[in-house]
């Protein structure tokens, strides 16, 4: 199994970290690669992993290389690889801005923002199951088939991307959109971009690749 896809996942640990983007056991991440998928195990500090820690599953969540236990949340990160074939990385996180919202039941529309509205679109909140679930795994997979960016309610934040680093990315983008609004909720509410504006500017979304 490739070792740069395990020395990326263990740097992302780290740099949502220090970004403040997650605590040490919060989350998840992964990257698909062909019939494999490489993901944090549970159990070790995010900001203390190292690429031998990270483990190679299979699509029925064998463990093919590795030692110790996978992520416990990989029913979800199979399901969204299943449903989404342009997917290779998913990160999984508790940043507190976006938790916060998520723990509030607060889903974010795609017009408050112009750089949001292109990067992430609009973010629901998916129903609270409990964590590791079957059931939040079909939430997941449901609402991730035309998100790429869901809030999980009183639980945390996930993104999706064709690279690992376009999920951080997104990730990133998530929680800075969710302190803009902390500020604009305390100025009396976001107001939405002019529906007309809002359309040509989704229009841009095609010819920018975030
Ligand atoms: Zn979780």
């Amino acid at each position: 199994m490739k070792r740069q896809i395990k020395e990326d996942i263990a740097a992302i640990g780290r740099r949502l970290y220090e970004h403040q983007l997650n605590g040490s056991y919060g989350g998840n991440f992964s990257v698909r690669e062909e019939e494999f998928i490489y993901i944090t195990p549970s159990g070790v500090p995010k900001d203390e992993l190292d690429y031998s820690d990270i483990l190679v599953i299979d699509f029925s969540g064998n463990v093919v290389e590795g030692e110790g236990k996978p992520s416990s949340e990989i029913l979800f990160h199979i399901k969204i690889y299943k449903v989404r074939p342009d997917v290779n990385a998913i990160i999984h996180a508790h940043p507190p801005y976006a938790t916060g919202f998520a723990i509030a039941n607060s889903s974010i529309p795609n017009n408050v923002h112009e750089e949001s509205t292109l990067i992430l679109g609009d973010v629901p909140v998916i129903p609270y199951e409990i964590t590791s679930s079957k059931e939040l795994a079909e939430n997941i997979g449901k609402a991730i088939q035309d998100h790429n960016a869901l809030l999980l309610a009183n639980h945390g934040a996930l993104t999706v991307g064709d690279t690992l680093e376009r999920a951080f990315r997104r990730m990133e983008e998530l929680e800075n959109l969710c302190k803009m609004l902390t500020v604009a909720n305390l100025l009396g509410g976001a107001k939405p971009i002019p529906q007309d504006k809002l359309e040509n500017l989704l229009t841009l979304s095609l010819t920018l690749h975030f």
